[in-house]
């Protein structure tokens, strides 16, 4: 293993990795702490020929860049691997350069989150930990209860009741043990963090345990890879929390450390205006360390948090890539589900589609200090969970863009042809005035 320690963002006093080290000690829940490596080690392991040469497919192939021992058990589900899919009618409509888009929704429990949910337990199995776990707003929930699943460890969770069925379906079936919160996430996250040392479980929870963002950094490791080493000038990553973000700027940065990129894309994180505490914070020159929570209210369930757990992460990752913070409202993110899926395939449940929302708003023009995109960037938009997830919200969508079925009563004569032409051109008109 290369990790050689873990320094905390808001202090940076070290900390050596060690079963129990969350957080900082000087600075509290706050004080997330990062994963610090010895790179010019991994240099000599891990290369670009090296990678090429390698069949493994999964996150597992940056192994190196992981705080998991080479002879730890990990996930064999095939976490990570997922394509990189040119959107080229998405570009057009949007007038960007190029346009790709990452799907997220192709893991194995159908969210970005396996990627994080998959190191975690395999830190828990290098620490002798036998349960894990964690408060969720649903899709790290389901990552970890289903990966658990597949390598025989047991997940305690916390959700919302709010939290839409099909992720709650997915935590039963895979036969976690489910505590349902009468409340926010920020409800259920509490409750977690004041179980958990109770009963000596390992704490999953984001913006708590270091590692789930050195998971989520795969994603990007694997879309400069895609591209060739090639970074991209700009990408649109959905925000919540802020740990996927965080881990986004973390996968770039260690891919330059590595030389193996030569800059950083900008990084664009888009929140959903009834959940905007970084952008607000952003745009009001606010500092996050004591910027008070705000009350969120989102159709969006991944991204709904009052309080944003890993929020010095995520405003480093667009500070310092010059980057910016977008907001898109509800209405923008739902009616994007249809928009995106019939022009790409790619089917994102509502806060995937916000990143979508995000980037048709920042190309629009400059707004509220947002750099623009334009017709000379290469752009990536991470769709960070599938449509699949949330049926209720996608329904909602379709239902803002009038599309509907043809109702029709099987019998003897068929469908009327006039009838179906008529139709079919309504339809095909439909489709084009979508933006
Ligand atoms: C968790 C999640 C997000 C947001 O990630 P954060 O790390 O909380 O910012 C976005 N989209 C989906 C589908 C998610 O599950
Ligand atoms: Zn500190």
């Amino acid at each position: 293993m290369f990790l050689t320690g873990l320094r905390c963002t808001v202090c940076a006093r070290s900390y050596a990795s060690e079963p129990g080290r969350y957080v900082c000690d000087r600075c509290g829940d706050v004080g997330t702490l990062d994963a610090v490596y010895d790179y010019a080690a991994i240099g000599k392991v891990l290369t670009q020929a090296s990678l090429a040469a390698d069949p493994e497919r999964s996150m597992w192939r940056y192994r190196p860049l992981l705080p998991i021992d080479s002879a730890t058990p990990v996930s064999q589900l095939g976490v990570g691997g997922t394509p990189l899919a040119e959107a080229e009618r998405l570009a057009h409509r949007w007038g960007v350069g190029q346009l790709w888009i990452k799907d997220e929704g192709r893991q194995p429990t159908a969210s970005l989150k396996d990627r994080a949910s998959a190191v975690a337990l395999a830190r828990a199995a290098q620490e002798g930990a036998e349960t894990v776990t964690t408060a969720s707003t649903g899709n790290a929930a389901a990552a970890l209860a289903g990966l658990a699943a597949g390598t025989g460890q047991n997940a305690v969770i916390f959700v919302p009741e709010t939290a839409p069925e099909a992720k709650v379906a997915q935590l039963l079936a895979y036969g976690a043990f489910v505590i349902l919160v009468e409340g926010t996430y920020d409800d259920a996250f509490r409750m977690c963090q004041e179980t958990v040392g109770r009963f000596g479980w390992y704490n999953r929870n984001t913006g708590i345990n270091p590692y789930v963002g050195e998971g989520k950094k795969t994603v990007a490791l694997e879309i400069a890879e895609q591209m060739r080493w090639e970074a991209p000038d700009a990408i649109f990553v959905s925000v919540g929390d802020g740990s996927i973000i965080g881990g986004v700027h973390k996968g770039f940065r260690d891919a330059l450390e590595l030389g193996w990129i030569d800059r950083m894309p900008r990084i664009y994180g888009v929140q959903a205006a009834g959940s905007s505490y970084l952008a607000e914070a952003w745009l009001k020159g606010e500092d996050v360390l004591t910027k008070p929570p705000v009350s969120a209210d989102t159709a969006a369930d991944s991204i709904s948090a009052d309080l944003p757990r890993d929020r010095v992460k995520a405003m480093a990752a667009v500070v310092d890539t010059g980057g910016g913070w977008v907001v898109v409202d509800d209405e923008a993110i739902l009616s994007m589900i249809p928009t995106v899926s019939a022009d790409s395939g790619v089917f994102p449940e509502p806060a995937a589609a916000a990143a979508f929302a995000g980037l048709a708003r920042a190309a629009d023009g400059p707004q509220d200090g947002v750099p623009e995109v334009g017709a000379s960037d290469r752009v990536v938009v991470i769709s960070s969970g599938s449509g699949l997830k949330d049926i209720r919200g996608v329904m909602r969508g379709v239902d803002r863009i009038g599309a509907v079925p043809l109702p029709t009563r099987p019998g003897p004569d068929g469908l009327d042809p006039t009838e179906i032409s008529a139709r079919m051109e309504r339809w095909i008109e439909n489709l084009r005035k979508q933006t």
